[in-house]
């Protein structure tokens, strides 16, 4: 179809067409017992693509902002210290979410295109006790990759609640929550999770539950409260009806759908196959001649990509003649650099013929705009590396 255009920014993403067929069934009550399994079966997927065992899912309707929102109003009280370590402007938005609950907040921020270095980071969580520490997995405004393994396990060493923003890695960066000790995951369902947005998601660990059971204050956010969504989550877990906020009801049967998709495929192929288009895509980016925001592959997200553009060359009409290709890409969003680079996603169902079509795209974009290079110079690492 001439009008058909490939999504190819970080979010709202391509999703399946057996998942967007989930969205034209006729709604269900959210109390009937298809719709009962199908929010038990999310739930226990969920646990299953965290690799959180023991952990207590949560799907409410909202978008990241509103995890991320959760995640703070849950396990904040007034006074808190908490601990942002920040690698873009999504770090810095939990820094704010994080101060409307009272919370005493430290960033650490890293120079753009890179992360902060564990030394500091330890360094850090060595000269002062704090209750929560947050960190962006993939920071979408830059591209930029944080070891989670490694801040997870200087969470545990400091007795440190560690909270992941994954809104743009969850089922595409590996993470394997437990065994990293993480103790709040979260993130949207418009990102590699593969569905439409709407459904704020997270995972927290027994350590996040129990320390919001220790609260001596009530949550400051009435719609988000644990105290108002425990008890929804564990009685879908148990198969009986309940009812706080309707849920998104088509959005959960999609996201059933989803999480199936991505359990079939097998998480380690799908780790790998992220990977693969991350490493594609750099190599086709550098091949072209151009720059990354983020500094080396080892802090490069594989979830998208944030190239520089071509010093010399106009930019202004630059992502409409990508358009006018076929592919709609993201322009930058930090404030101070958003004209000087522009982002690619390549997550969720991404394959060959997408990240061929993409680079395809830039190329003539690239070329129409007057900057010279050989035609098929990027396409062709896509074809080497994928
Ligand atoms: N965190 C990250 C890393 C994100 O990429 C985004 C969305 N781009 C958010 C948080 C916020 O999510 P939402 O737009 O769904 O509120």
């Amino acid at each position: 179809m001439k009008s058909r255009k490939l999504l190819m920014i970080p979010g709202p993403i391509e999703f399946e067409s057996e998942v967007m067929q989930c969205m034209a069934v006729p709604t269900p009550s959210h109390v009937s017992p298809d719709f009962i399994d199908t929010f038990a079966n999310s739930l226990k997927l969920m646990k299953e693509v965290w690799q959180c065992p023991s952990g207590q899912a949560f799907i409410v309707a909202g978008t990241g902002t509103l995890a991320m929102d959760m995640a703070a109003a849950n396990l904040i009280e007034s006074g808190d210290k908490a601990l942002v370590i920040s690698t873009g402007y999504f770090g810095l938005r939990f820094a704010e979410i994080l101060k409307r609950y009272g919370a005493e907040v430290d960033i650490l921020e890293a120079e753009v295109g890179d992360i902060v270095s564990l030394e500091l980071i330890e360094q850090q969580l060595k000269s002062k006790s704090y209750k929560l520490l947050t960190f962006t997995h993939v920071d979408t405004s830059t591209a930029v990759l944080n070891d989670a393994k490694s801040i997870g396990a200087l969470g545990k060493k400091y007795k440190v609640l560690t909270v992941l923003d994954g809104v743009c890695s969850v089922a595409g960066e590996e993470i394997r929550q437990e065994d990293w000790g993480l103790d709040v995951v979260l993130t949207a369902s418009q990102k590699a999770v593969g569905v439409p947005p709407g459904l704020a998601l997270l995972v927290a660990s027994q350590n996040a539950m129990q320390a919001f059971g220790q609260r001596t204050s009530p949550v400051a956010n009435y719609y988000g409260d644990w105290a108002n969504w425990l008890p929804i989550m564990k009685a879908y877990e148990n198969r009986q009806a309940s009812y706080f906020g309707t849920p998104a009801v088509n959005l959960v049967i999609a996201l059933e759908k989803s999480l199936q998709l991505i359990v079939k495929e097998g998480l380690d192929n799908r780790f790998d196959r992220h990977k693969r288009a991350g490493k594609a895509m750099r190599a086709a980016i550098k091949a072209l001649g151009l720059e990354l925001l983020s500094k080396n592959e080892q802090v490069s997200a594989n979830t998208l990509s944030a190239p520089l553009y071509p010093s010399k060359m106009d930019t202004s009409s630059f992502l409409k003649d990508v358009n006018q290709e076929g592919v709609i890409l993201a322009g930058g969003l930090l404030p101070k650099l958003k004209n000087n680079y522009f982002r690619i996603g390549h997550m969720g169902s991404v394959n060959k013929s997408d990240l061929l079509a993409t680079v395809g795209a830039i190329e003539s974009a690239l070329k129409n705009n007057g900057y010279s290079h050989e035609l098929g110079s990027g396409t062709v690492q896509i074809l080497k590396h994928f």
